[in-house]
């Protein structure tokens, strides 16, 4: 598409959001919240009966014709034989499994899906430091709302919303909103505000005030808090009296720690110099992490940093293939991500566990380096691990949270199962997941979302992103 078709396509796009042709007068009359949202359902007793059931877990494994009986938000019995109380919800020809664990995403920029152009002026960090700075608190909303909405429609139940845009407190605070409001599990990690000069160190005001009243924010624990730090390198090296403070104010706050670093294969000795300067360790999670030798893995593995790729954005952008197979010989902790949907327009962590186990047959030129299985552990309870939440999910098993999907092969990109684990991997899209269940809430039955108005969210999108466009002068 041309620049100026492309232009007006997105001109049309935003004025049938804003004008509110999408609203729904059969969702406008369901209850609403306090936000004006759908209002969450309740955790009911419930038992899928009759389906495949992949664990996850290494003891349990897969069980055909099995069950799961969910009461108040926990599973209480997994297996063959489980006589569970509640409704009966027929799970023939479904494959039940624990929820995707999603490990850094920047679900505020989601409103600038696919913007990520072809030249170096349009590329993603110009794209994002433009657009990002012109970001009122309800674009914030209106962005991870869409991030979010998709994450349950597409079979994840924990998101990291890496929030490197929290120009305020509202900013951040709205951040937060919207993943309360979709009912997903998540970890908010606030950040600094796009365009901040890598001179000046981040305001710790957002993330304090946070702090302070964490509780009236977490939805009842189901969102955690962390910090999104800059490190020690971004276009150029930052000095230390501009990152430490940063540093030392998420550990005296006891929050976990997130930070980019070596994300390129060009981008060499980083991890080194983080090491050297006592920045890593079990509360810090490192993303990419592409050009690691093998002495820096060493180091990594040494100070219990876990770490996240998303090979997804880094083929996008360029930066190399992860290093998925060398990090789990070494034992480091392994989440899979999406990292931004500016560069890899959808964001179905099923398509990005496909890349993983792709990525690394490819580098090994193999067809059998890496199993389907072994991808599907990085998104679910190797995920979980990474993010030091696998005691309460990612695996389904009794006393763990109730987080887990149910897909439906009976479509024509599924259709015909030989090995569940290679279908799941290969062929999932959105319109396959039939179910998603967050800390024993239904938020999808039957293909469609429960809890959300779908054409609202998409038309709040649009109508914020028409006022971006508007305040940067993008014609
Ligand atoms: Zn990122």
């Amino acid at each position: 598409m041309c620049q100026v078709c492309r232009r007006s396509f997105i001109r049309g796009a935003a004025a049938l959001g804003a004008t509110g042709l999408f609203s729904s007068p059969l969702m406008a009359q369901a209850p609403r919240g306090e936000t004006g949202s759908l209002r969450l359902p309740a955790r009911g007793e419930f038992t899928i009966a009759n389906a495949y059931v992949m664990t996850m877990d290494s003891v349990l494994g897969d069980i055909a014709d099995g069950s799961v009986h969910v009461r108040n938000g926990e599973i209480v019995a997994v297996g063959k034989d489980v006589n569970g109380g509640g409704e009966r919800i027929d799970g023939t020809g479904l494959i039940v499994m624990p929820g995707l664990v999603e490990t850094h995403w920047h679900m505020w920029n989601t409103l600038f899906r696919s913007f990520a152009g072809d030249k170096p002026e349009d590329g993603y960090f110009p794209t994002v430091a433009r657009f990002g700075q012109q970001m009122s608190p309800d674009d914030i909303f209106q962005s991870t709302r869409l991030s979010a909405a998709e994450a349950i429609n597409s079979g994840m139940t924990f998101v990291h919303s890496w929030c490197h845009n929290a120009r305020s407190t509202a900013h951040a605070e709205a951040d937060i909103r919207a993943l309360a409001e979709v009912g997903i599990r998540a970890r908010h990690s606030c950040g600094w505000p796009q365009g901040l000069p890598d001179t000046q160190s981040a305001d710790q005001g957002p993330i304090e005030s946070l702090a302070r009243n964490w509780k009236s924010w977490s939805n009842e624990g189901l969102i955690t808090l962390g910090m999104a730090w800059r490190g020690q390198f971004r276009a150029g090296p930052i000095k230390p009296e501009v990152y430490q403070p940063e540093f030392d104010n998420a550990r005296k706050l006891g929050l976990p720690i997130t930070v980019h670093v070596a994300s390129a294969r060009k981008a060499v000795n980083q991890i080194e110099l983080l090491y050297k300067a006592k920045l890593m360790g079990k509360d810090v999670q490192l993303i990419h992490t592409l050009s690691a030798n093998a002495a820096e893995l060493d180091m990594i593995k040494e100070s219990g940093s876990p770490v996240s790729v998303s090979p997804g954005s880094e083929l996008r952008i360029g930066y190399g293939y992860p290093q998925i197979s060398e990090m789990l010989a070494k034992g480091i902790p392994l989440g899979i991500s999406v990292d931004t949907s500016a560069l890899t327009g959808s964001s179905n962590l099923f398509g990005v566990l496909k890349l993983a186990r792709d990525s690394e047959n490819a580098k090994a030129e193999s067809e059998f380096k890496m199993t389907a299985r072994k991808a599907l552990e990085l998104g679910t309870i190797e995920g979980a691990r990474s993010m030091g939440i696998d005691d309460r999910i990612g695996s389904l098993k009794p006393g763990k949270r109730a987080d887990l999907i149910a897909i439906s092969p009976n479509a024509l990109n599924m259709a015909v199962v030989a090995d569940p684990a290679h279908l799941v991997l290969e062929a999932t899209g959105a319109e396959n997941v039939d179910t998603v269940v967050v800390d024993g809430r239904i938020l999808k039955r039957g293909g469609k979302l429960a809890a959300l108005d779908t054409p609202e969210v998409i038309a709040g999108a649009r109508a914020a992103l028409a006022g971006v466009r508007e305040r940067t002068k993008w014609r």
